[in-house]
């Protein structure tokens, strides 16, 4: 495994493996990297001639008042996360490699950002898409891969490819759980014990949300108060929000059908931690 900072090297070193016409595989975060994210690159290595992985914490998607400081991390641990996963070249840029000293250009995401993180988290969702725009160009993979615990972000990153005419596969991957069914993430490290022993509860709510509609609820508001007593009743998280859509349209709905998604975002005192689940409703 090769590591890189400079986005030229790298790209000198993958115009090298074109030429040769080795697919590449790329696999985007921000590190601390666990099980999900070797998912992931598991993924990509079986797919792929090469994969790129690149660990950059992003300071346009995050909020004034986020956990950009705090956000863990420690390179020497993922090199070797990333090297046993058959990673090929590590790109770990600089804040300085990839903005310079101010960025004239930005991208703006239009759609699917009215709800859920995006209304959250104001200008997250045009952090993310300025700075993928910036790793394809520089990458050029013929396949992305992303998180469906993300699943906003992968609703976002589609529009991204299409409208811009990335030629890209974008790879959307099922979430990856510890045992007690919570959602992999680089933020559970900052959960208390206590906390770390509530968050189990974010997937029973979804499951239990999940039973209901396999039994018949179709009440899009019924659906959303039976996982807002289960987190209120079992943890001491505040619900940032807790929605339904059509998915991937992200369209609010009243009545469940189709493709559906319920998600949630919860603040516990060190970590927020989203959680989601999608289901096909004949
Ligand atoms: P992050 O480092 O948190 O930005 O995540 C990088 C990529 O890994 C994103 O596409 C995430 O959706 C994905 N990812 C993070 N956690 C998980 C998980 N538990 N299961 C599957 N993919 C994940």
């Amino acid at each position: 495994m090769k590591t890189f900072t400079s986005a030229a090297e790298l790209q000198q070193a993958l115009r090298e493996e074109k030429s040769h016409h080795n697919s590449i595989g790329y696999v985007p975060t921000m590190g601390f990297l666990h099980q999900g994210h070797a998912t992931l690159l598991e993924k990509a290595r079986n797919e792929n001639d090469i994969v790129v992985l690149s660990i950059f914490v992003n300071p346009l998607q995050f909020g004034p008042n986020e956990d950009f400081e705090t956000y863990p991390r420690d390179l020497e641990r993922d090199e070797n996360v990333a090297a046993k996963a058959g990673v090929d070249y590590l790109f770990y840029p600089t804040v300085h490699e990839m903005y310079g000293e101010e960025p004239s250009v930005k991208v703006v995401v239009q759609s699917r950002t009215d709800c859920l993180c995006g209304k959250q988290r104001p200008g997250h969702f045009d952090g993310v898409a300025t700075v993928l725009t910036k790793f394809f160009n520089i990458i050029l993979p013929d396949r992305a891969y992303f998180g469906k615990k993300d699943a906003q972000q992968v609703a976002v990153i589609d529009g991204l490819i299409q409208d811009f005419n990335f030629p890209i596969q974008l790879v959307a991957v099922d979430t990856v759980r510890e045992e007690d069914g919570l959602a992999k993430s680089s933020r559970n490290v900052n959960l208390s014990v206590q906390e770390r022993m509530e968050a189990r509860e974010l997937y029973q709510s979804l499951l239990k949300a999940k039973e209901a509609v396999e039994s018949g609820e179709r009440n899009a508001a019924a659906v959303t108060a039976l996982v807002s007593e289960h987190i209120g009743a079992h943890t001491s998280g505040v619900i940032d929000y807790i929605e339904v859509y059509q998915y991937p349209e992200l369209k609010p709905i009243e009545t469940l059908s189709g493709h559906v998604i319920i998600a949630m975002a919860i603040k516990f005192k060190h970590a927020r931690l989203i959680d989601n689940i999608t289901i096909n409703i004949e």
